[in-house]
């Protein structure tokens, strides 16, 4: 018993000293390397101490976390963390630029060729860009395997592919190959069709081989173009879908036909307004994958997981239909997030998480919610959860933001994903982990989405 009992004291006073004070979450290790002007520390220190760092105070919130930003020279930097009683040594390696480096400058310029090539998309989903780059918002579309294009030149490892006549995009050369023997030529409309039931609003298009296509989505319908066609005004087909999107899809079937798909805005109960919507809950993060870690040592996963679990019960209650990309500690890839979703056919796509900030962006004073969205038929949701998540939690409304993020960009719903607030805020940390705070965190998503379904519901 006695020997219990010592070691049980000992787990106390060893795991107060962990836990409670003296902890630096960030930077993750105590030998480094950071490619930044500057970067912070974040962590936590018992109030009723003074913590320096190299013989400068730290500001510590009442809670105890903090973040104190420092510069960083080139090669090593030596940080010295004194609480008056212990202390820990940081060894950060700012990377010094290499002056002449041996290996030549990537091909930047424009080649073009002197004859168009054909090529085809050897993987599924291949980003359509209206640049030479791979990342942001200049995905113009996703193609599937097998589709052909004239390529024209090429560009920093992409092809430069025609558009019809006069227009042009960009498709990665790992993405796609030369197809040999074959001539330049342009596909044949079959038929083209229009048809549309209470749910959805269609279109049909039957090709004789798969041509690059756009579809894109504003507040008044979808407008959709085919390029490479023959006999068309400059060599491109276009067509439209009249309403407002409540989340679309396209896709090619088997024989060939490109079907694009937008769903109807349901038809809304004032009473019941969420009643039998279908919303996917995606708690970012899990299992292996944490996320950003707070000032006080809480993973963002696990807020997340709290935050969504509490809207879930909420939901369920107002009468919808939830599915949950993950219901506990479990590592789920983004894919298959989007993929469960999109299979479970929701209605709307809602992400949890919470922020943190790049080294590069150390000294922002970052603090309350942002919402996330791809397609423009999502900027009105992303807007209204902002304004009511943060009405009701008196954070700082960040807004609606647009931004390339996997899991909105390929579900085919109306997609949000909500960046409660940043953990790496002290205040903002103290606050979100508190049970109140997320019941109003979850209130005021209830309160968007009600409101989003009352301003277009019929
Ligand atoms: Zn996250």
């Amino acid at each position: 018993m006695k020997k219990r009992y010592l070691a049980l004291l000992l787990f106390l006073i060893f795991a107060g000293n962990v836990s409670f004070g003296f902890q630096i979450v960030y930077p993750k290790k105590q030998s480094v390397t950071i490619n930044s002007d500057k970067t912070f520390f974040i962590g936590n220190e018992k109030k009723y101490k003074t913590l320096k760092i190299n013989n400068t105070a730290v500001k510590l919130h009442p809670s105890g976390g903090f973040k104190h930003v420092v510069k960083l020279d080139y090669g090593q930097n030596v940080f010295i963390i004194d609480n008056g009683e212990q202390k820990q040594t940081f060894k950060i390696n700012r990377p010094i630029p290499a002056k002449n480096s041996s290996t030549p400058p990537q091909q930047l310029k424009a080649i073009y060729y002197e004859n168009p090539i054909v090529i085809i998309t050897t993987k599924e989903n291949v980003p359509l860009r209206s640049t030479p780059v791979d990342a942001g918002l200049n995905r113009l579309q996703h193609l599937p395997f097998g589709t052909e294009f004239i390529a024209i030149g090429e560009e920093r490892g992409f092809y430069r592919v025609k558009l019809g006549r006069d227009g042009f995009g960009f498709i990665s050369k790992d993405s796609a190959q030369k197809f040999d023997n074959s001539v330049i030529s342009y596909a044949n409309i079959q038929y083209s069709a229009h048809k549309s039931n209470k749910d959805e609003k269609l279109v049909e298009i039957s090709l004789d081989k798969k041509v690059p296509y756009t579809v894109s989505d504003n507040n008044s319908g979808l407008d959709i173009a085919l390029y490479n066609i023959d006999n068309h005004l400059y060599e491109k087909y276009e067509d439209h879908i009249v309403g407002k999107p409540f989340g679309y899809s396209s896709y090619y079937n088997n024989d060939g036909t490109l079907v694009i798909s937008m769903k109807n805005f349901p038809k809304v109960n004032p009473q019941y307004l969420l009643k039998n919507l279908k919303i996917t809950i995606d708690p970012g993060h899990g299992g292996s994958e944490s996320g950003a870690i707070g000032c006080l040592g809480d993973k963002e996963k696990d807020i997340n997981l709290e935050i969504a679990k509490n809207l879930r019960s909420k939901l369920e209650k107002a009468g919808a239909k939830v599915l949950m990309t993950r219901e506990d500690d479990s590592y789920v890839g983004l894919n298959e997030r989007v993929e469960k979703s999109n299979y479970f056919n929701a209605d709307i796509f809602l992400s949890i998480h919470n922020n943190a900030l790049p080294d590069s962006a150390a000294d922002r004073d970052a603090t309350g919610t942002e919402a996330y969205y791809f397609y423009p038929q999502s900027k009105e949701l992303a807007n209204i959860l902002a304004k009511s998540v943060t009405d009701k939690t008196g954070f700082k409304n960040g807004g609606a933001r647009g931004k390339s993020l996997a899991v909105v960009r390929n579900t085919q719903s109306i997609a949000v994903l909500l960046e409660v607030g940043y953990l790496i805020n002290p205040d903002d940390n103290s606050k979100l982990i508190n049970k109140d705070f997320q019941d109003n965190v979850t209130d005021g998503i209830i309160d968007g989405l009600e409101r989003y379904l009352k301003q277009n519901g019929i």
